[in-house]
């Protein structure tokens, strides 16, 4: 559907705005519904269900049983946690945190309701962050930028949710240095699809570079450990990476990788100009910089990431 390409990317635009608004709700509350679920399988694990060993007792074999003290604690514990007020990324309401104000639709419109607000809660004047309207405007460029590349189109659909996934992605990481399996895997599985699809790159090269973006950082990750003991990445780069590379290709892994660190020490930069960073020993998460650097490759155009930096693949 062309109407022009004007007021496609202004279309595109509003539906960024209102998925930036459904992204402030995920960066906010899916790190929480990992820790509910931890906390809720770690607990369990230590009460053996009924006729079934305990993970502890197939962990330390069969006859040892688990620690009075650790069962006790965890069959306290398990009707507390299970007890806790459902959470999911649709209930309950969104409330202002200092409040507990429920907020209005009117209140919740993207952009708009917080100028409107003048950046606080209608009940309790309580300041709002800065940071949900940003959310809502960045994915609104996101979305004007997949238009101008894709228009409105399925392949389109599918990078304007790259984009909405690493959003997400690089807050989240950059909050809690957690970057969700339920976040990366639907991007991988969807960059490889788009492929498999023929929207994109060859199918080829998307697997390759799923691999080979897993195995990169993986073994940066061994090496690291090796010689210093350290723990200097997670996972879930890895996974980010490896989804990175069902979208872009083995040859932009290295280019993706570079950009990466440019855009870790652009950000790193700004956050000790602004005196966020006092210590330098502070683990800053690489995860954000993965997500960033899908954005900017994403905005400047797969094919050039190809050209910029190929590596030495047929494909
Ligand atoms: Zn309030």
């Amino acid at each position: 559907m062309i109407v022009s390409p004007m007021a496609d990317a202004a279309m595109a635009g509003v539906l960024g705005l209102l998925v930036g608004s459904f992204l402030n709700v995920v960066i906010h509350r899916l790190p929480k519904m990992m820790f509910r679920e931890w906390l809720d399988e770690s607990t369990d694990n230590f009460v053996p269900a009924e006729g079934m060993p305990s993970l502890w007792q197939l962990v330390f074999g069969s006859g040892a049983s688990t620690p009075k003290d650790l069962a006790a604690a965890a069959t306290a514990a398990l009707p507390q946690v299970r007890a806790l007020p459902a959470l999911s990324l649709a209930s309950p309401r969104s409330r202002c945190p200092a409040c507990g104000h429920a907020i209005k639709w009117y209140e919740n419109i993207p952009v708009v309701s917080y100028i409107a607000l003048r950046g606080k809660c209608s009940a309790c004047a309580t300041r709002i962050s800065l940071r949900y309207p940003l959310v809502e405007l960045a994915t609104g460029v996101a979305f004007m930028v997949v238009a101008s590349h894709w228009g409105l189109t399925p392949v389109g659909l599918a990078w304007a949710v790259f984009a909405a996934i690493l959003i997400a992605q690089f807050l989240i990481d950059f909050d809690t240095q957690l970057l969700p399996d339920s976040l990366n895997y639907p991007l991988l599985w969807l960059g490889l699809l788009v492929a498999a699809l023929g929207w994109n790159i060859r199918l080829d090269s998307a697997v390759w570079g799923a691999i080979g973006g897993y195995l990169s950082l993986w073994s940066v990750y061994q090496l690291h450990h090796r010689l210093t003991g350290k723990v200097g990445m997670g996972h879930g780069d890895f996974k980010l990476l490896a989804a990175l590379g069902a979208w872009f290709g083995a040859k932009s892994l290295l280019a993706l990788i570079l950009l990466s660190s440019i855009v870790g020490a652009a950000v790193g930069g700004a956050l000790i100009v602004v005196g966020k960073l006092a210590h330098k020993d502070i683990p800053i998460p690489f995860g954000p910089f993965i997500a960033g650097a899908g954005l900017v490759a994403m905005a400047a155009g797969p094919a050039k990431l190809q050209q910029w930096l190929p590596f030495a693949f047929p494909f």
